[in-house]
């Protein structure tokens, strides 16, 4: 192992790997340290791997749409093998329910301005193409115990949006494998089993890393992707108090069921029940909430303690809800599902950015929705070291990179530690 690279990348998660793959192409010889075992063991091992573009900002749909043309040609994207095969991009499109909890004008008219092709459906065609959907409006989204669960709260939804350009990713471990591999191949190295604690500093700049085993790593740079222990790397660094965006972790839950809809289920996105759901091998689906304000947020302290098993209550919030909009759904007896952590900002909106201590830069707070931008996010990052690195004053003239298969240009700066709370967010998972 190099221990003396170029820059030490804290965190082997998706947006860890893609920020090695992309830095070693800008010519960095970067050394990735994790504490667990493999690349995608953390946070990303649990995600749904949804790609979408529905965002609530045009930097945030620019990124998402950018990433998608990424995961569709993925293979050439990478241009390296990996001995386990690659990761593939099921491409479903995404039905998204027109709701009173949903602005979908303003998602239509970022669609409209990015160029990114979708359908109006009213309510018939929803139900003609949607045949398994039930399309009752029921908004607010309401817990099980709310004597108003269930009860319709108009007649019916005014129909939907259908975007091609969305789906899943298969195997979300896989794909940050093979961008552990790609990153290999331009001479970047992965350190596992390898915890983090301290940030060293000097003369107001990072000097290196100190690992648990009392290893010290010297690099010039180093890069925060530890995911929901963000903030506590940013402790580490001596940088929390200086952001004006902080991150903290929260728990979420996604549940299995069996999939009543069979290959017609595509990616749904429903703020008229709360909810979203997909398809997942062997018959099932995934279905996870959309933060509905009835719901408790749990906010955890410390990432390494926290409840993985799914609780009954969730469960059935997020599952009757869907039963509500998919009739047929069958609810086994038992719970199916996950828990883990999103690294949460306070807007819902990523921070990529540099930090007020030279040589340390921020690839945290994704708050639930990054996992299908990563491949751009690693651009981002990489102009942006290369840049600072250079002398470059990104706080006052922001770096901007254009992303490579839609030439749309993407603001570094609107993802800025210093800007103020984004009002036009959805504060929730949606971004
Ligand atoms: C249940 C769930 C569902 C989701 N669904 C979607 C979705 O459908 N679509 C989407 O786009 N996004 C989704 N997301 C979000 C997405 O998965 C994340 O944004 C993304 O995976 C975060 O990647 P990361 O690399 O930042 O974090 P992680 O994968 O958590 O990686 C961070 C790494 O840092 C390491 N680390 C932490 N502290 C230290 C330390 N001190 N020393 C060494 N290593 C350390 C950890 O071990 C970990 O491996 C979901 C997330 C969850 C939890």
């Amino acid at each position: 192992m190099n221990d003396r690279p170029d820059a030490v990348i804290i965190g082997a998660g998706v947006i860890g790997a893609a920020i090695a793959l992309e830095m070693a192409r800008e010519g960095y010889r970067t050394l990735n340290v994790d504490k667990l075992a493999a690349a995608g063991d953390g946070s990303t091992g649990s995600t749904c791997a949804i790609v979408r573009t529905h965002y609530s900002t045009r930097d945030g749909t620019a990124l998402a749409y950018e990433s998608f043309h990424h995961w569709k040609d993925w293979e050439s994207y990478l241009g390296a093998p990996d001995e386990r095969g690659y990761a593939r991009l099921i491409q479903t499109g995404m039905v998204v329910i027109r709701s009173e909890g949903h602005d979908y004008r303003q998602h239509l008219r970022l669609h409209d301005e990015l160029g990114i092709p979708y359908e109006e459906w009213d309510v018939a065609t929803l139900r003609e193409r949607m045949p398994f959907l039930d399309a009752t409006a029921y908004y607010p989204a309401r817990r099980p115990d709310d004597e108003n669960f269930g009860r319709p709260s108009g007649d019916v939804v005014p129909g939907a949006i259908f975007v091609p350009s969305a789906g899943y990713i298969n195997d979300p471990q896989l794909a940050t494998h093979n961008l552990q591999r790609a990153a290999e191949a331009k001479g970047a190295e992965f350190l596992f089993h390898a915890q983090v604690t301290d940030v060293r500093r000097h003369g107001g700049r990072v000097r290196g890393i100190t690992l648990a085993d009392g290893r010290e790593i010297d690099a010039p740079i180093a890069v925060n992707a530890a995911g929901p222990h963000s903030f506590i790397i940013n402790r580490l660094a001596g940088v929390e108090g200086t952001m004006n965006v902080k991150t903290r972790a929260l728990r979420h839950e996604v549940h299995y069921l069996p999939n009543p809809a069979g290959d017609r289920l595509p990616f749904v996105s429903d703020s008229d029940i709360g909810g979203y759901c997909r398809p997942e091998v062997g018959g099932t689906l995934v279905v996870g909430s959309q933060d509905p304000e009835c719901d408790p947020r749990e906010w955890i302290d410390d990432p390494d303690e926290f409840d993985r098993q799914v609780t009954p209550d969730q469960w059935r919030a997020q599952v009757y809800r869907l039963a509500l909009r998919m009739p047929n759904l069958k609810i086994p007896n038992r719970p199916k599902g996950i828990a883990d952590l999103y690294d949460v900002s306070d807007d819902w909106i990523p921070v990529y950015d540099r930090s007020d201590l030279g040589g340390y830069y921020l690839a945290v707070g994704t708050s639930g929705n990054q996992f299908k931008n990563a491949p751009m996010v690693g651009q981002l990052m990489a102009k942006l070291i290369a840049a600072c690195e250079a002398g470059h004053d990104h706080d006052r003239d922001p770096v901007s990179v254009v992303g490579p298969y839609t030439g749309q240009r993407l603001d570094v700066g609107f993802f800025s530690r210093n800007r103020e709370v984004i009002r036009d967010s959805s504060f929730s998972v949606l971004g």
